[in-house]
């Protein structure tokens, strides 16, 4: 069986191109990144010394459009997986149909173990170790796991520094005042959450009659907690890298930020570390939960929002959910995915679910170029519109052609830059 992020990328990818008549000189271009760029990075610890790090931009494929994706600082954040994630990103705005291929960076790092000053000066030195391959017209970064809009502030200056240009669409994720879009910091958990309100109408259900487990309390996690908080559904689980909280009779997710603000974990309310107030967790109902613990957990939707891999053919028979709606990527393995097609719950994909995100940077780089201001009820009503559109599109080639969604979404995908890549005549 398959087993690193990109050879998972890579079955998908053969399983819409064994079903679609494709030149072989395509289904090669598909099948390995236009680019992949690598350097070491070196910055000056607050201590003195010298510390580097491997970085990576993975430029995948720009056939319909300059090249998109964010920027991951993790200990994981290899060649391999930055690879991946950046040929999930082509696919993924291909689905969503906007003008934009795929691209995405990474720096293999503890962010954790850094200053803020050091992850500032980590940041910029990342913008001059890639700026010849960066660009508003040429790859786009944004936001991703440990990254955030100071961090996107801080690179767009430094690009404007080295380049001597005003390029406010150089870069997507950058805070209000400094070229942000409003409801970008919220658009990935809203797009997700658009999408499950539709399936939820389709499947005659009632919001309060169903039980959420969300797995990663950060940017996608802790925003789809509070969009569905808000609309009435029951979050039984909640997670962060320190490990969840389950109660069957629902949580209250500005509570579990409120703790996890003072704390620093979700469990916060309840534990020190992994010493927990066993008493007070009776008294409210609550159970402490590991992060493997909460992905079998017994719930009506499950929403991976943290890391990839976390769902396999080692647990996916354990599994007690109707719906997975993957807003982190590439959460579960086609292992798995086999296992969980086999068992008819229907998982809603990455390239589908969280592509809120890449939306409205679409929006900020539009803003950017043009120097307009969208309001946030255009912002929503624009995102709405585009999600619902693809996601009903997926919806009918699944019918259709008897897929996944996953396989009609990259199906829906592929044939999109396959068609872009020769309309341009890269392969005659
Ligand atoms: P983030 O850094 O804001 O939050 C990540 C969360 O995951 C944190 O709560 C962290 O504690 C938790 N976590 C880390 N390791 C964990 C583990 N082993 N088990 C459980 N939880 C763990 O990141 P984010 O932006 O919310 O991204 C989360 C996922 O969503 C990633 O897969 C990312 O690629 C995907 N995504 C994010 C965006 C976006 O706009 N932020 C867009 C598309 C996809």
């Amino acid at each position: 069986m398959t087993s690193s992020p990109y050879q998972h990328f890579l079955a998908n990818l053969h399983r819409v191109l064994d079903r679609i008549t494709v030149p072989g000189g395509m289904r090669h271009l598909l099948e390995e990144p236009q680019w992949v760029l690598k350097k070491e990075i070196t910055i000056t610890r607050d201590n003195g010394t010298k510390a580097t790090f491997p970085a990576f931009r993975v430029q995948y494929n720009n056939a319909r459009g300059p090249y998109k994706g964010g920027i991951r600082y993790h200990p994981a954040a290899g060649e391999d997986e930055v690879k991946a994630l950046a040929a999930l990103m082509a696919i993924k705005t291909a689905v969503v149909n906007i003008p934009f291929g795929g691209a995405k960076g990474g720096v293999q790092c503890n962010p954790k173990e850094l200053s803020k000053r050091e992850v500032q000066e980590l940041s910029r030195a990342y913008v001059r170790a890639f700026v010849e391959h960066l660009g508003p017209d040429t790859d786009i970064p944004a936001p991703d796991v440990n990254t955030n809009p100071d961090i996107m502030a801080w690179m767009r200056d430094e690009y404007e520094k080295l380049t001597n240009t005003f390029s406010p669409a150089m870069i997507t994720g950058k805070p209000l005042a400094y070229g942000g879009s409003i409801g970008r910091d919220t658009a990935t958990a809203r797009g997700g959450f658009f999408i499950l309100q539709e399936m939820i109408e389709r499947y005659a259900l009632d919001p309060t009659d169903v039980r959420v487990a969300i797995q990663g309390f950060g940017n996608a996690g802790a925003n789809m907690a509070h969009f569905l908080h808000d609309a009435g559904y029951t979050i039984v689980a909640i997670s962060d890298s320190q490990g969840g909280i389950y109660s069957p009779e629902g949580l209250d997710p500005v509570r579990i930020e409120k703790y996890k603000h003072k704390t620093g974990q979700v469990s916060g309310e309840y534990c020190t570390g992994s010493v927990c107030d066993i008493e007070k967790m009776k008294l409210d109902g609550v159970r402490h939960v590991s992060n493997e613990e909460l992905l079998e957990l017994p719930c009506d939707i499950l929403i991976p929002a943290a890391l990839d891999g976390v769902t396999t053919e080692k647990n996916a028979e354990r599994i007690q959910t109707r719906f997975i709606l993957e807003l982190a990527n590439a959460p579960v393995t086609p292992a798995a995915d086999a296992i969980l097609e086999r068992r008819k719950i229907r998982v809603v994909p990455d390239v589908l679910a969280n592509a809120g995100g890449v939306t409205v940077s679409y929006f900020e780089w539009t803003q950017g170029r043009s120097g307009e201001q969208w309001t946030a009820e255009h912002v929503d009503s624009e995102l709405k519109r585009i999600m619902l559109t693809a996601y009903k599109a997926v919806r009918r080639e699944a019918y259709r052609e008897k897929l996944s969604y996953r396989q009609a979404a990259f199906s829906i995908g592929v044939k999109r830059i396959v068609e872009a890549m020769r309309v341009r005549g890269w392969i005659t």
